[in-house]
């Protein structure tokens, strides 16, 4: 089984849903950048108010900031038995990062899955999503609506939509897909380890591509 995966695919694209369902499937630690972030906006940690500055305006958080917080959790001990990196890397110094870090540690990656989505399905997916202010689970208001409005399925939290899901951040957030993060299929696919899957074909089928995939 494959172990030590990298998520990769425009905001919206599905990775963020992908990485739950693999997690507990596959028993993955599921490493998602935007979640730490999140975490500590809500602690109201230092890390969080510089990471929400940026957040808010769809900007990427500066590559230092996040190169250092994701080094300190692939180091912890439940990463070994396999880890899912969803949201890292999103520019070329972090991935030339991890590249190094996780030679050092001796969990390199073995691959990275890649989910291609098109513009106007993004927008649209970002644009009704909502997400579960306690654990986080993904919800759109018209494909996967929870059982009672606003209250999520998992655990009860409340349901939210993030600060960043707007038009205009939306907007910006897919110009540093395409300048920033889109590079990185080129780099992966030098490395023999990029593995393209269409996400069009809805959150249960790419989950059930994906694991098959994962697990031959
Ligand atoms: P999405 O994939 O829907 O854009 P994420 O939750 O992965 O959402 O990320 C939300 C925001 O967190 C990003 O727009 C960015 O500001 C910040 N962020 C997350 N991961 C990174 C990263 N690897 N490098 C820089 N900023 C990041
Ligand atoms: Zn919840």
């Amino acid at each position: 089984m494959k172990k030590n995966i990298i998520l990769m695919g425009p905001p919206g694209a599905g990775k963020g849903t992908l990485a739950k369902q693999l997690k507990s499937s596959l028993n993955l630690v599921h490493i998602s950048t935007g979640d730490m972030f999140r975490e500590n906006i809500k602690g109201g940690t230092a890390l969080g108010l510089l990471a929400k500055s940026y957040i808010d305006k769809g900007d990427l958080v500066p590559d230092q900031v996040t190169i250092d917080m994701l080094k300190a959790r692939l180091a912890e001990k439940d990463c070994e038995n396999g880890f899912l990196l969803d949201g890292f890397p999103r520019t070329l110094p972090q991935a030339e990062a991890l590249e190094r870090l996780s030679k050092e540690i001796n969990r390199p990656i073995e691959v990275v899955v890649n989910l291609d989505c098109n513009n106007e399905e993004l927008i649209r997916r970002i644009s009704g999503r909502r997400v579960c202010k306690n654990c986080g689970a993904p919800y759109h208001i018209v494909t996967m609506k929870p059982k009672v409005e606003g209250v999520c399925d998992l655990c009860g939290g409340p349901l939210y939509q993030r600060a960043d899901d707007n038009e205009e951040a939306l907007k910006v957030r897919l110009d540093h897909y395409v300048t920033d993060t889109k590079p990185l299929l080129d780099f992966y696919k030098q490395r023999g380890l990029l593995e393209n899957f269409n996400s069009l074909v809805g959150s249960q089928e790419l989950f059930n591509q994906v694991s098959k995939f994962l697990t031959k």
